[in-house]
């Protein structure tokens, strides 16, 4: 039989299995957070992750269809909750000048009220990033980066805008291990991004 990541006796002799579940465990403290504040505000998680990324992100990423990519979900997952923003009056659809069917999605004033409530709901696990010292948040930076450009490319998780998938990344060695052509400039550890604005997906 395989190994459980959750088998507390695999777990004693096997960093790999204590570091999934670990991650495993910052993913609960992730949801427990958003819950507490949709439970406040009276919508879904869902739906609060949808305002954030609406606000933070340009036109072209705020349509349904790459919402459903971003957060691993179903069209029709999407579009439910999008109409239920749109209903209480948090989002507006505006339709594309250059193409009828589709629409952009962008929030309202009440939209941005809620979003300004919510924006900060992970930062209470900010604490326990600052103990770690500057370098090894370097070093953890890459590393979690690694884990899930592979979860990308294993189908797991859908596409990223982090610079391990990005056309203007280049590796190399020593302090210019990690490049970035656009910027024409070698990236620290900790200057490697989860979510650039510059990112430009490899071409298929
Ligand atoms: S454009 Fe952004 S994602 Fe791409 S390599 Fe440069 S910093 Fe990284």
């Amino acid at each position: 039989m395989n190994e459980s990541v959750f088998d507390p006796q695999a777990q004693i002799g096997n960093p790999d299995l204590k570091i999934i579940a670990s991650l495993e465990r910052l993913s609960e403290g992730f949801r427990v957070l958003l819950w507490e504040k949709a439970k406040v505000l009276g919508i879904s998680p869902i739906q609060i992750q949808i305002l954030i990324f609406i606000q933070f992100h340009g036109d072209e990423k705020c349509k349904v269809s790459t919402l459903a990519q971003e957060f691993c979900l179903t069209k029709p997952t999407v579009s439910e909750a999008v109409k239920s923003l749109e209903q209480k009056g948090l989002i507006e659809r505006q339709t594309e000048i250059t193409d009828t069917r589709s629409h952009t999605i962008h929030l309202t004033e009440a939209g941005k009220s809620v979003f300004a409530q919510t924006a900060s709901f992970a930062n209470p696990m900010l604490g326990s990033i600052a103990k770690i010292p500057s370098a090894e948040k370097g070093i953890l930076l890459e590393q979690l980066l690694g884990v899930v450009s592979q979860l990308q490319d294993a189908g797991i998780i859908g596409a990223q805008r982090m610079c391990f998938n990005c056309a203007h990344y280049r590796s190399g060695q020593g302090s210019h291990r990690h490049f970035c052509q656009l910027l024409d400039a070698p990236l620290k550890l900790a200057e490697l991004r989860v979510d650039c604005p510059e990112h430009e997906a490899v071409a298929g």
